[in-house]
């Protein structure tokens, strides 16, 4: 197989143009190589804070110029980012993982590509991502809903709003807030696979699983620190009478009726005394 060597994916020379640009969400190794290329050769890069993203250019050696940018930068500045980025390369990076992403960067890119300048991505780190692969739940379909609400009612509701949804849910969490997402959790979604996953790519990172007011339980005795990735498996497919009878035949054929209705029940979600009534049925048959 022909594979090109490391240098020869970089862009020769670096076109102007408005560079997204990921970087790590913990683990400094995980800035990619183009991402290195691109941080170094840029002509300037729009930052979150320049604290920050300083530390991550003396840690690859880079010494672009930076300015402060975000989604409250007034227009000017916005302006001037896109008038530069005519002439010459901008890097666009946010203080962790991929910009826009719950982070600054929105109407730089919208208003970069209505004025015509060419808009590039060197993609790499984000959490919600990293979270969902780590989590071992569903992620054929998967939906990422950003920050839950602070105050109780808006994040009930918005938890409401998501509760049809077939698919992962992905939420971004802070440590003092998660008990008590997970105990509004545990009301709407009792059933529900849920994940934390903690502090990933950094030296305790931890991906737990359980019910939700399981973990509920543990987080209350083992306050959480650092960041987190909250995640919601998709609802249990909805079980048909037809396919309980064919579970609890099976059951039947190894335990009492009473115990193939207890471990159907926690199969399905279904009712555990109705289960144990066509139990009995079926085994009368
Ligand atoms: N743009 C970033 C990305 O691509 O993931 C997200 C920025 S958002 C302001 C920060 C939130 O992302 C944190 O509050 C946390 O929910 C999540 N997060 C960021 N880094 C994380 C990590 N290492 N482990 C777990 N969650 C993380």
């Amino acid at each position: 197989m022909n594979t090109p060597a490391p240098e020869s994916v970089f862009i020769k020379p670096l076109e102007p143009g408005l560079y997204i640009v990921a970087t790590p969400i913990g683990n400094l190794g995980d800035i990619t190589m183009r991402g290195v290329d691109v941080l170094r050769r840029a002509q300037i890069i729009a930052c979150e804070d320049t604290r920050v993203t300083g530390k991550l250019l003396k840690a690859i050696g880079a010494e672009t110029r930076m300015q402060r940018y975000d989604d409250h930068a007034t227009v000017e500045t916005r302006q001037w980012l896109i008038e530069q980025s005519r002439q010459a390369p901008v890097a666009l990076v946010s203080d962790a993982g991929t910009p826009l992403i719950s982070d600054p960067g929105y109407r730089l890119v919208r208003a970069a590509r209505e004025a015509g300048v060419n808009v590039a991505v060197v993609p790499g780190a984000c959490a919600a991502i990293a979270g969902l692969t780590l989590s071992g739940l569903p992620n054929d379909r998967f939906l990422f809903a950003g920050f839950l609400p602070v105050k109780d009612k808006a994040r009930a509701d918005m938890l409401g709003s998501l509760d049809g949804v077939d698919a992962t849910l992905i939420f971004y969490e802070t440590g003092p807030r998660l008990v008590r997402s997970l105990s509004v959790m545990a009301d709407i979604w009792p059933k529900r696979e849920i994940a934390v996953a903690r502090e990933l790519t950094k030296l305790h990172e931890e991906c737990r699983s359980g019910l939700a007011a399981e973990l509920a339980e543990y987080y209350t005795a083992h306050p959480p620190k650092g960041e987190i990735v909250l995640l919601v498996g998709p609802p249990a497919e909805q079980v048909t009478a037809h396919d309980s009878d064919a579970l609890l035949r099976e059951a039947l054929e190894e335990m009492s009726a009473s115990k193939a209705a207890g471990t159907v029940a926690r199969l399905t979600g279904m009712d555990r005394q109705t289960l144990y009534a066509r139990a009995v049925e079926l085994k009368s048959q």
